[in-house]
């Protein structure tokens, strides 16, 4: 079985936006990504992003525009994520499994991949990202010095997670 970090997108991978991050330049990646995904990537987990991006149920961005801004992350990091799982989903609109803190993303990967979900984390900046986590077993870190969703660990950024991870 594959050992994996499922990683929230927003406030983990990329700088969070109040109105959303959709288009190149607004789409920032955080200090310390690029190393923490080698890092994590050369240790043989498998790099899961799991978001959602209820911006475009309500009509704020399209799948297209996102489309854009994952492939620009994939390049800015290699390739080394392994598989993307959005939730378009609203509340508003519809009721999403998929959306965080429901777990619905995670279950299609962990089927898909073969994952041990006890050998394995999600990290993520809002509790609803470590709720998530938590109904599957994950280990948890909350990123951001908060630590509202009740995880193992809290950090300040991913690369303070991913040592977290590798720690011996
Ligand atoms: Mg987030």
């Amino acid at each position: 079985m594959t050992k994996c970090v499922f990683l929230d997108r927003d406030g983990v991978i990329n700088k969070d936006f109040e109105d959303y991050a959709y288009s190149l330049d607004r789409f920032i990646i955080l200090d310390g990504v690029r190393e923490a995904v080698r890092l994590l990537k050369d240790d043989g987990y498998l790099l899961i992003v799991v978001t959602n991006q209820a911006g475009i149920s309500k009509g704020i961005y399209t799948r297209f525009q996102m489309q854009a801004c994952h492939d620009y992350m994939q390049a800015e990091l290699e390739n080394r994520i392994d598989r993307i799982y959005y939730a378009p989903w609203h509340p508003a609109h519809s009721e999403s499994l998929s959306r965080k803190p429901g777990t619905l993303m995670f279950e299609r990967a962990i089927a898909r991949f073969d994952i041990d979900p006890s050998l394995s984390w999600m990290i993520g900046d809002r509790k609803t990202d470590i709720f998530a986590g938590r109904k599957m077993g994950l280990k948890t870190i909350q990123l951001g010095g908060k630590a509202d969703g009740n995880p193992d660990f809290v950090e300040v950024d991913l690369l303070a997670a991913a040592n977290r991870i590798l720690e011996p």
